[in-house]
């Protein structure tokens, strides 16, 4: 897949030659373009110049390889393995959080598949229950997806109650996944994060949460993460999901958003279908950005 930041990094190594000082202006300019944000930017680029200065006749190509290293380095300090594995006699519980449009509800409907197509059975629970269309856009995907979803008796439900009915049924009928999808916004009263503790609290009358994802637009970048502060501070995040990779120059903030949260980003969407959802390996991912 040809990601447009990605190529920002792919001219600045075309053509084997000896790198002088603008190679290096260019490459700092391409990190901060890519929305590294100052303070990798700088760390990588140090990083960098410490083999690099190293190295007799360092031309374009040990540039690559170099800067391959030290981003795999980086990454590496973080694990994106998703915990899955349900305590026996519980499925193992999801759920999705993030502000509106991030693409929470698709990227629900691509996960559902995809641990559909590894043999689990997954469920879903609509848990945004504000909207009938939030409801019908979550229903069109678990159909997509091949998987069972639980959506609200009556319109307008309390989130926390098809979240409740979701797990206990999934309990029930031995499903290995309930994934539930949340409001990025509200129209009552009740602030959201209390909503989403209620939904918590009440969930876990059931059975344990494995993972709370908090999805991320990576077109808007640094920005979208200052909007997404409340569920950082409050949601009890375990893993961070960046969407829309396909569209955006900000590839960079992959870095940045794992070393200013400490949270490892473990899903990455770049797309709208439903296949366009993979984890995140940090080899692969820097393979796309420099090859
Ligand atoms: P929600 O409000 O967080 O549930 O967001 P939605 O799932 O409804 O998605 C909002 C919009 O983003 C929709 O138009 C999606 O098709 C789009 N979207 C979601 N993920 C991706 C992605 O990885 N790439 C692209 N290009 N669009 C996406
Ligand atoms: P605003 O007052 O300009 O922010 O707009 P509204 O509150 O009227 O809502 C704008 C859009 O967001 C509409 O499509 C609403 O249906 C939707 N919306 C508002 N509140 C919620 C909510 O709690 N959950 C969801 N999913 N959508 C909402
Ligand atoms: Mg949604």
């Amino acid at each position: 897949m040809a990601w447009s930041f990605a190529k920002a990094f792919q001219n600045l190594f075309t053509g084997s030659r000896l790198v002088d000082e603008s190679d290096w202006e260019n490459l700092e300019d391409t990190l901060l373009q890519a929305d590294f944000g100052p303070r990798v930017t700088d760390e990588v680029i140090e990083a960098v110049h410490a083999v690099a200065d190293a190295t007799a006749n360092l031309d374009t190509e040990d540039l690559r390889r170099i800067l391959g290293e030290v981003l795999e380095e980086r990454l590496a300090a973080f694990d994106p393995t998703l915990s899955l594995q349900a305590e026996s006699g519980f499925p193992a519980v999801v759920l999705v959080v993030g502000v509106n449009g991030v693409g929470k509800t698709t990227t629900l409907g691509k996960f559902a598949k995809f641990i559909a197509t590894r043999g689990k059975r997954v469920l879903v629970g609509a848990a945004d229950t504000f909207r009938a269309a939030a409801v019908d856009q979550l229903a069109t995907w678990a159909e997509r997806a091949g998987v069972d979803i639980v959506k609200p008796q009556v319109d307008g439900q309390d989130p926390a109650a098809v979240a409740f009915q979701a797990v206990e049924r999934a309990t029930a009928e031995g499903h290995d996944v309930v994934i539930i999808d949340t409001a990025g916004r509200l129209h009552t009263k009740s602030g959201l994060m209390d909503e989403l503790a209620k939904i918590k609290r009440v969930i876990e009358k059931k059975a344990p949460i494995n993972e709370v994802l908090l999805v991320l637009d990576a077109t808007t970048g640094q920005n979208g993460l200052n909007q997404a502060e409340a569920f950082l501070e409050q949601a009890g995040v375990t893993g961070l999901v960046l969407t829309k990779l396909d569209g955006s120059a900000r590839g960079g903030f992959v870095f940045a958003v794992q070393e200013l949260t400490g949270i490892p980003v473990k899903l990455v969407g770049q797309g709208e279908s439903i296949d366009d959802l993979t984890g995140f390996t940090p080899h692969v991912f820097v393979r796309q950005l420099l090859d």
